[in-house]
């Protein structure tokens, strides 16, 4: 029976899928602040369907926008007319997604036949969570948080999504302690995000009693580890959308679906650009402060829970590390000490491959976005607040190939460790 039932939700989802067949993602290297100006005249333009992967912002930073088939050349003419440079980034987004899912089936038939779960391959929802339930049980120092967001299952069109946020926390210490939090996925396409957090949560659970490092950390903090921080949105870019972004609520009065739940956190809420009061944009900021359910849930917990020092989230891509705010341009009071602490993370980071990463305040260093995660993080009073763009600068995009998860999470895993090194060292 059970058999049965995976192969017609399998059969729904190759159905269902949207197909990307001779969309490509341009990469486009805008020269002047005119050209910003024109391009963001392009992003307003709905009839081209276009995917803003990175928006324009500035002339130092490239644009990456994915364009339907239907528009290419259109907006290639539109780009040659108006003198601005570009080139192709992927040339065609289906095969890539082809090749993605190739990957993945193999790799749960490998699975299945060694029952063994692989860090270097994407997972479904329902992997992910069955992994973190067998994982939990494996590990004394390690419990995992429910935080039920969902009373009625028939609210949300997708029937297999399961209704909670699991959270890992680990900790050695009988009662609480001063704690680390790290979510990722909040942007449910970013998938080495969600992946990184697997496989971060692995080596804390296996590096504890041998690692120095991690066991001093862990000796005095708790660490809580939010893996997939949007399930709804990422168990949908796996049945139905790939390049899904926001949850899956519904917006009333609109047909558009879903919210951008990084902006969506109540830091500036709505206030300035970078920030889509239209429900069909993919920065979309919600009705009001907190009307997700996967961000109030966080919100709720972490004053609940309180004594959190540390606060950081993980998304993709583009390299970057950065701190408080998005949603204003003036330095924050503890600029100077942040900024200190994100570079020495982003150097023990590209001490492992030589990944260069910038640092600098999220709206410094990519654009002026209010509601985000950490803003909130910081105004409510945690003041280690830190956000990462992990891989790549724009090869891939959120289309990062399997093969870079582990260096990608490996790397990556230096930074965190230096953020809650310096933590450790300054809470008590
Ligand atoms: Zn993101």
């Amino acid at each position: 029976m059970k058999e049965l039932l995976f192969f017609f939700a399998l059969l729904l989802a190759v159905h269902c899928q949207k197909r990307f067949i001779g969309d490509q993602v341009l990469r486009i290297e805008p020269g002047s602040n005119e050209q910003i100006s024109v391009l963001q005249s392009l992003q307003e333009e709905d009839d081209f369907q276009l995917d803003f992967w990175l928006h324009p912002t500035n002339p130092d930073l490239p644009v990456d926008v994915r364009v339907p088939i239907a528009s290419l050349q259109a907006v290639k003419d539109f780009l040659e007319s108006n003198g601005i440079r570009y080139s192709v980034m992927i040339s065609d987004v289906q095969e890539m997604l082809e090749q993605e899912q190739k990957e993945m089936e193999a790799n749960r038939r490998m699975e299945r036949s060694s029952k063994s779960f692989n860090f270097a391959a994407y997972h479904t929802l329902e992997t992910i969570y069955d992994w973190m339930d067998t994982t939990i049980k494996v590990l004394r120092y390690c419990t995992m948080i429910v935080t039920h967001y969902r009373n009625s299952l028939l609210d949300y069109e997708n029937f297999e999504t399961p209704c909670c946020l699991l959270v890992f926390q680990f900790s050695t210490g009988s009662s609480s302690r001063p704690a680390i939090w790290i979510d990722a996925g909040i942007h449910s396409r970013e998938w080495v995000t969600q992946a990184t957090a697997v496989w971060t949560a692995n080596k804390i659970a296996t590096d504890y009693g041998q690692d120095r490092s991690l066991t001093s950390i862990l000796d005095m903090l708790d660490i809580y580890l939010l893996v997939v921080a949007n399930p709804d949105g990422y168990a949908y870019t796996h049945s139905n959308n790939r390049m899904w972004r926001k949850t899956r609520s519904k917006n009333p009065g609109s047909v558009c679906v879903g919210v951008d739940p990084n902006r969506n956190w109540d830091a500036g809420f709505g206030e300035g650009p970078g920030a889509s009061t239209n429900p069909c944009s993919d920065s979309y900021h919600g009705p009001s402060a907190q009307s997700e359910v996967e961000v109030k849930n966080v919100v709720n917990f972490i004053k609940q829970t309180g004594n959190f020092k540390g606060f950081i989230s993980i998304h993709s891509y583009s390299q970057l590390l950065m701190y408080p705010h998005g949603y204003s341009c003036n330095n924050i009071p503890d600029y100077q000490e942040l900024d200190a602490v994100g570079k020495s993370a982003a150097k023990a980071l590209g001490s492992l491959y030589g990944t260069s990463y910038k640092v600098g305040s999220i709206c410094k260093i990519i654009y002026q976005a209010s509601g985000g995660s950490i803003d909130w993080s910081y105004n409510y009073g945690i003041k280690y607040s830190f956000a990462f763009e992990l891989r790549d600068t724009g090869r891939y995009g959120f289309l990062l190939p399997a093969n870079q998860i582990i260096p990608t999470a490996s790397e990556t895993w230096l930074a965190l460790l230096n953020i809650m090194e310096y933590v450790r060292d300054h809470t008590y």
